[in-house]
């Protein structure tokens, strides 16, 4: 006989978690699968950064001081030229926090509210009534089981184990996220040598290179970081040609951490009948940066309201009935996101000669609107600083420190990801009109020059 639960969540991740925290303190009856044993639970990555003001806006008690998931708060970072100079620095507070003990204090929260979480239990498959989701049948060891439930929730990861299990024609994309999908992070954590060697309280960024230092769990350590399209062994090579032009003091290193996060759209539709995806299974990281733990929880508060509406209305939950979800999550983040997403192809073909004269002339590098992209994830430009940024492009031409290529390029992405960002803005209130919205928006994308599956 199977068990029954309102939600099933597959992942006990930082979006998985947290989504059934938010529904059990609703009142719902919550489960969440998790293929790891409970200690084992996000232990792929340590350190991360989590912007400051997200544990008021989500709701989440900030760590004490001494907690063992608290490394520091980092109250600014510089972000500098391909050889370190123009340095910009911009004031905006992350919590440096250390994964699996911030995880452990998750869970502890979540099944304060009542969660049942299943650990090393993993997902085999859906199960479905009248062809549509009705629960998943479960692996633990040599034992199955079978849950039934009324939303089934993939929180999975980039593996998207339940969303990519989808039969083709059930009303969402069920693509697998590809090796050229993805952003290959390498992270050296390191100790500095000389004992005198102030503690790294600040990050630094090169933004050529996208690579970076930041603070470390204990006094003398750092974290040297660099994030690459298309392989780890491109990541590793453009670390080599960072330390061959930036010194940094001696240093051991201690581990050397690897891993992916999304780097291509969503799926068009997070929702289908009796299902939801969330978290780096929807692809939801941060496009200019690639973080993507506070991008899910925006999702997160939003599916949470809308299940919950949904849920004392409907015993089963359709894809209908689910449809807020999407147009709430893609007319505001989801459009920000794209419009970015639509200029990475510009800004990463800009040369070397590019990038520092860019930083040299403040162009688009300023303090504020590195401020604005982590806060709104848009650029507030004024119309001073737009006629500065032109006559500084206009310079870079004849100077020959931009080329034309590249100008061609960035005004040709800017009209595009403004033609994105306002298509998403228009998403469709409800599934019917979707397949019709689908076909401009592949089309703008293939404009951008992303490639999207
Ligand atoms: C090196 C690196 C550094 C990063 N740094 C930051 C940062 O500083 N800040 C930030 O915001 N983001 C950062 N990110 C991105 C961030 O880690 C992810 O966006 C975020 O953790 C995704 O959370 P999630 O819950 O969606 O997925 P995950 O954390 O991947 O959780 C998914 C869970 O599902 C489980 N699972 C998978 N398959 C099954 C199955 N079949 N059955 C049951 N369970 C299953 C997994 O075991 C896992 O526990 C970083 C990523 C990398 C790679």
């Amino acid at each position: 006989m199977a068990e029954s639960y309102d939600i099933l969540i597959v992942g006990a991740g930082t979006a998985g978690t947290y989504f059934g925290w938010q529904m059990a303190k609703k009142g719902y009856s919550v489960a969440i699968v998790e293929r790891h044993e409970r200690e084992r639970v996000g232990t792929r990555l340590d350190v991360f950064h989590v912007d400051s003001h997200a544990f008021e806006e989500f709701g989440i008690p900030e760590p004490e001081r001494d907690a063992p998931d608290f490394c520091m708060v980092m109250e600014q970072s510089t972000n500098y030229s391909p050889e370190g100079r123009y340095p910009k620095v911009v004031r905006y507070p992350f919590h440096v926090m250390r994964l699996p003990p911030f995880l452990q204090r998750m869970f502890a929260l979540a099944e304060e509210a009542g969660v049942d979480f299943r650990f090393s239990s993993e997902f085999a498959e859906l199960t479905y009534e009248d062809g549509r989701i009705s629960g998943a049948k479960l692996r633990k060891g040599e034992d199955r089981y079978e849950i039934k439930t009324r939303l089934v929730v993939d929180a999975s990861g980039i593996g998207a184990v339940v969303r990519t299990s989808l039969p083709e024609d059930y009303g969402i994309e069920n693509f697998r996220i590809g090796a050229d999908e993805k952003f290959y992070v390498v992270l050296r954590y390191v100790t500095w040598l000389d004992p005198n060697q102030p503690r790294t309280i600040a990050l630094d960024g090169w933004t050529y290179y996208k690579t970076w230092l930041a603070p470390s769990y204990h006094e003398r350590g750092a974290l040297i970081g660099v994030g690459a399209t298309g392989s780890y062994e491109r990541a590793e090579s453009i670390l080599s040609e960072f330390f061959e032009t930036i010194q940094l003091p001696p240093y051991k290193v201690d581990k050397t951490e690897r891993g992916v996060t999304p780097y291509r759209r969503p799926p068009y539709s997070l929702v289908a009948d009796g299902f939801v995806c969330m978290g780096d299974s929807a692809c939801l990281t941060k496009p200019f940066s690639g973080e993507g733990v506070t991008s899910a929880w925006r999702l997160c508060m939003i599916a949470a309201e809308e299940v919950d509406w949904a849920l004392r209305k409907e015993e089963y939950l359709t894809a209908g009935s689910l449809w807020k979800i999407n147009e709430r999550y893609f007319k505001d983040q989801g459009a920000k996101f794209a419009g970015i997403l639509a200029t990475v192809p510009s800004a990463a073909n800009a040369t070397r000669k590019e990038n520092r004269y860019l930083f040299r002339k403040d162009v688009i590098l300023s303090e504020e609107d590195f401020t604005d992209m982590n806060r709104d994830f848009e650029i507030h430009m004024t119309t001073g600083k737009m006629i500065k940024v032109f006559v500084a492009l206009i310079v870079g031409l004849l100077t020959g420190d931009y080329s034309w290529a590249s100008f061609k390029a960035l005004v040709r992405s800017v009209a595009v990801s403004g033609k994105i960002r306002s298509l998403y803005e228009d998403y469709p209130t409800d599934s019917a009109s979707l397949p019709e919205w689908t076909e401009k928006a592949e089309g703008l994308w293939r404009e951008a020059g992303v490639k999207m599956g």
